[in-house]
């Protein structure tokens, strides 16, 4: 297979500050560059640029960017002549750099020896690898199954024949820890592939991709698309998580578009979950996708079983039960690592003046400002407005503004005062911004000392963490209440997702949850008969409701600055639909319920409303939805300040 190592590219003479210097020699001296230079200011200051503002635009590129392919300059405008101009007046030079080399040829395709599976595992892999073309399997392995196993000797079997397997995964947080256990698996290359790349690492991924050379590609929801060589595998880990949907622009879900590229590549495409979507659960079990089950724990361990604490009448420290606190130190005595999901950043999620009971507001949505205590600041999670903390409140004047309830940075502190000599560490957006940031976090929790993790969502996706004894659910109902048809289903994953996270290495988990409705239905399901007991009266629910998997829908939203606006636009736009709908014969099966305001109705100063498209059959919806994006592209109707999007399949209803 044709690999290319080397690749053409330009680099400016003298080098940007951030790269390599010896890989940017300077023509006439032909010694390498060193020192740092004041760069920014050169394009303006060379006498030679000053009547060509092409090449000086090029030359500001290179200087800001790096050294980059003569491919990609012209892709941005920049001719051959420019660039030859420049190369002529010896302010940039081509180099050669080694971008990757051909895959190592070693006798062995694994680095180290596969682990002996067990029986459940057995099964699996035996299927998965008999599958020579289009197949998907559903992978329902409880948390600490060996899912990741599977998925390795399922990669070893296509590396033997020379496949390359694409893995896609929720979370850039944890590609670095993927990533480090495939390549010490295997000795073929493995890179990976996200959004946090520059141009430049994207682009040597897609052509190591498409070039056959990668063997191993993880990589988050826009890695679907990666071009691939010789594809012979795909598979979806976490295929539950909603971060696999692409929620602006172009809508689109990983998780779909990776089983229509596998139906496409004619390979077999693994979808794994703990906590199947409840989509992917119907089509496994009326027989679309393979249906894999692991039920054990390779360790020997259990999962943990769920513990509630009603917390109805209880005296709390700041959110925290005497129970949790006993637990805790309980876990930390015995040197173990303890885990708190809580799913709210910042220090509280509302400020309210005790003088007038006025909260403090989002001016631009229907949305109260989350205190962020550390920076002292207000800040809108809905549309990122920031703002300086009043000293009194805006209403009344009292200086007596109460934060109410807790977030991550509350409840980090309040640890600290209980627990001052453990090591804490809170993982949310907040601190999790860089790269250095998530390895000190990731070290922290290797050395596997006593610790206290505290965190939102991003904690509760795929980690293993084997020193993690106890997981903590501060506030187990959210979602209980939810509006979002979805709510429950999100709950119940959260809730086993997290509890997962503990008893992973050789000691026994624990798992506690604080609620306020300890004998829920859905809280009672799980305690009993895990996820998939609550999956089994999901389902029934859903299709009690006609709603997916078993009816489908759409979903219009419009959003203006005038409610009236998008009310009365909505309005003809379905009453027009409705008229199509009723004329075709025989009558198109669906239903087209709104304009309703959407669940948070107003965002960044805009009024937000939506219309919801319900079918039971997938033909007559689409058909309805050709004839709705027909209307809304070329009706008379006034849309130029009205935003719309249509989302099929939508995850939410907001
Ligand atoms: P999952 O992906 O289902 O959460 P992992 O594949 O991460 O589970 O496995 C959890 C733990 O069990 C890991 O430490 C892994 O090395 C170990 N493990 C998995 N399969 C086996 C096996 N067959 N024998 C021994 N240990 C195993
Ligand atoms: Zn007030
Ligand atoms: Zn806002």
């Amino acid at each position: 297979m044709a690999t290319p190592t080397q690749t053409r590219r330009i680099s400016c003479a003298t080098p940007a500050p951030s790269s390599t210097p010896n890989l940017c020699c300077h023509p006439r001296s032909g010694k390498p560059l060193s020192g740092q230079h004041d760069t920014t200011n050169l394009a303006n200051a060379d006498p030679l640029l000053t009547r060509a503002k092409k090449q000086k635009a090029a030359l500001q590129h290179l200087i800001t960017h790096g050294p980059q392919t003569e491919t990609s300059l012209k892709c941005l405008g920049f001719s051959a002549t420019v660039i030859e101009g420049l190369e002529t007046k010896g302010l940039i030079q081509r180099i050669r750099k080694v971008l990757w080399r051909d895959s190592p040829k070693t006798a062995s395709l694994l680095a180290e020896p596969d682990l002996a599976l067990n029986d459940e595992q057995t099964h699996a892999i035996q299927l998965i690898n008999l599958a020579t073309s289009f197949q998907c399997f559903l992978l329902d392995g409880i948390t600490g199954s060996g899912k990741t196993e599977v998925y390795l000797h399922a990669i070893a079997h296509r590396l033997a024949s020379a496949q390359q397997t694409l893995i896609l995964i929720p979370e850039i947080n944890l590609t670095p820890q993927t990533l480090e256990r495939f390549r010490h698996r295997f000795n073929s290359p493995v890179v990976a592939y996200h959004s946090q790349l520059s141009d430049t690492e994207k682009l040597t991924v897609w052509q190591q991709a498409r070039s056959g050379y990668a063997r191993v590609i993880i990589g988050t929801r826009s890695a679907t698309l990666l071009p691939l060589a010789n594809p012979g595998l795909i598979v979806v880990d976490e295929e539950h998580d909603n971060s696999f949907k692409q929620q602006d622009g172009f809508r689109y879900h990983a998780r779909d578009v990776a089983i229509y590229r596998a139906q496409q590549e004619n390979i077999p495409i693994i979808l794994g979950s703990a906590t199947p979507a409840l989509e992917s659960l119907h089509n496994a079990l009326c027989g679309k996708y393979t249906l894999l089950r692991l039920r054990h724990r390779p360790t020997g361990h259990a999962a943990p079983p769920l513990q509630f604490i009603d917390i109805r009448g209880q005296r709390l420290q700041e959110g925290l039960t005497q129970i949790v606190i006993e637990a805790i130190t309980e876990q930390l005595h015995a040197k173990h690592q303890v885990l708190i999901f809580l799913n709210r950043r910042g220090y509280a999620p509302v400020i309210l003046c005790h003088h007038c009971g006025a909260c403090l507001d989002c001016p631009h949505c229907n949305a109260h400002f989350t205190w962020h205590k550390h920076k002292n600041c207000l800040k809108c999670h809905h549309c990122l407005t920031q703002q300086a903390r009043p000293e009194t409140c805006p209403q009344c004047g009292s200086p007596e503004l109460k934060p109410l309830g807790q977030g991550t940075e509350r409840i980090e502190s309040t640890l600290q005062t209980v627990f001052p000599n453990t090591l804490i560490r809170r993982v949310d957006r907040d601190t999790t911004q860089t790269k250095s940031a998530m390895d000190r976090l990731r070290e922290d929790i290797n050395r596997g000392e006593p610790l206290i993790l505290i965190g939102t969502q991003m904690l509760a996706k795929g980690h293993h963490f084997p020193h993690v004894t106890l997981s903590i659910i501060l506030n187990g109902d959210t979602g209980l209440l939810s509006v979002d048809f979805r709510g429950t289903e999100k709950l119940a994953q959260l809730i086993i997702q997290v509890a997962g996270r503990a008893g992973r290495g050789t000691r026994a988990g624990k798992v506690l949850i604080q609620t306020l409705h300890p004998d829920h239905p859905v809280l009672q399901q799980l305690k009993q008969g895990g996820y998939p007991a609550f999956a089994t009266h999901a389902l029934l629910e859903r299709q009690q409701a006609n709603m997916p998997p078993f009816g489908h829908v759409a979903l219009l939203r419009a959003e203006a600055l005038d409610p009236q606006a998008v009310y009365s636009h909505l309005t003809q736009i379905k009453n027009r639909l409705c008229q199509q709908i009723n004329l075709s014969n025989p009558p198109l099966s669906v239903e087209v319920l709104g304009p309703v305001p959407a669940p948070l109705s107003r965002r960044a100063g805009l009024s937000r409303q939506q219309i919801l498209l319900q079918a039971t059959e997938r033909k007559p919806l689409h058909h309805v939805l050709s004839l709705l994006e027909h209307t809304l592209h070329h009706s008379e109707i006034p849309t130029q300040r009205i935003r719309w999007s249509l989302d099929v399949d939508p995850i939410d209803l907001y």
